[in-house]
């Protein structure tokens, strides 16, 4: 049974078709990617996975679940976590501070089923293993606004990964990191999810970083799925060529 089956799903604004009967099988231990230009649709997929929007038609399955209609603050416990693009942690707050923060949080979110209010010092703990995980261990005292860019992606990968997902959603983890950064940033993520064994589904605009990530690629393009398969699939399929690079098909 696939991790992640989005069926056939749409969606509009105001007449806009954003997206348009798309499907998408994502199974588990997979590093899946979706990419396309700006405007392609790919957050509002995420969105559509999320909760955050309601589908026009289609369904979501989480292993084997229909969570088309889960609200977002119940995707959490279905097994999926979020991290957004524009998810910044609490600047004057420390590494640990900010991690202990949602593990507490999550707590809450969970205790009419899981019944235990942790208590900081609890939290605290879980939050330096998350922070272990995600190689922060060292700056764990420090501020988050004296971070780096790289460091604070891995500060929301580890607020995403607090409650031990078994899919993670990123949208645009390397968006505004230099070159050596997203280079380190790929073979961070690429270690980290297999040694948790979290299944993965990102976005990402650049196609080079994708291609060494990612084991499965779609292609979305104006709401519609261009292509879909492997690295090596996508780079020489000739319509995802023309779209991206330019050329006659
Ligand atoms: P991508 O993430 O691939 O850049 P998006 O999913 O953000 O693209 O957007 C796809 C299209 O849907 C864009 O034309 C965008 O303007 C539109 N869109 C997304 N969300 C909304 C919204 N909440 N209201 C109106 N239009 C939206
Ligand atoms: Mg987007």
């Amino acid at each position: 049974m696939p991790l992640l089956e989005v069926h056939r799903v749409s969606k509009s604004f105001e007449g806009f078709r954003a997206l348009n009967d798309v499907s998408l099988t994502v199974e588990e231990g997979t590093l899946y990617a979706l990419i396309g230009p700006n405007g392609a649709g790919k957050t509002t997929l995420f969105n559509l996975i999320t909760g955050r929007y309601t589908l026009d038609a289609g369904r979501v399955l989480f292993a084997g679940q229909d969570i088309s209609h889960t609200p977002t603050h119940r995707i959490i416990h279905h097994g999926i976590g979020v991290s957004f693009q524009r998810a910044i942690p609490f600047s004057s707050m420390t590494v640990l501070e900010n991690v202990t923060l949602a593990v507490l949080a999550l707590d809450r979110k969970t205790r009419d089923f899981a019944r235990s209010l942790l208590s900081y010092g609890d939290a605290a703990k879980r939050a330096e293993e998350i922070i272990s995980w995600v190689g922060l261990t060292d700056l764990k005292r420090q501020v988050a606004a004296s971070l780096s860019q790289g460091d604070l992606k891995r500060v929301d990968i580890a607020l995403a990964l607090a409650s031990k997902p078994r899919l993670l959603l990123l949208d645009e983890p390397l968006a505004g990191l230099s070159r050596t950064e997203r280079a380190q940033m790929v073979g961070f993520i690429r270690e980290l999810l297999r040694s948790l064994g979290t299944t993965l589904l990102f976005t990402e605009h650049d196609t080079e970083a994708v291609l060494k990530l990612a084991e499965r690629i779609m292609v979305l393009h104006r709401g519609s799925v261009l292509a879909e398969g492997t690295p090596d699939e996508i780079r020489s399929h000739p319509q995802v060529q023309e779209a991206f690079l330019g050329r006659e098909a």
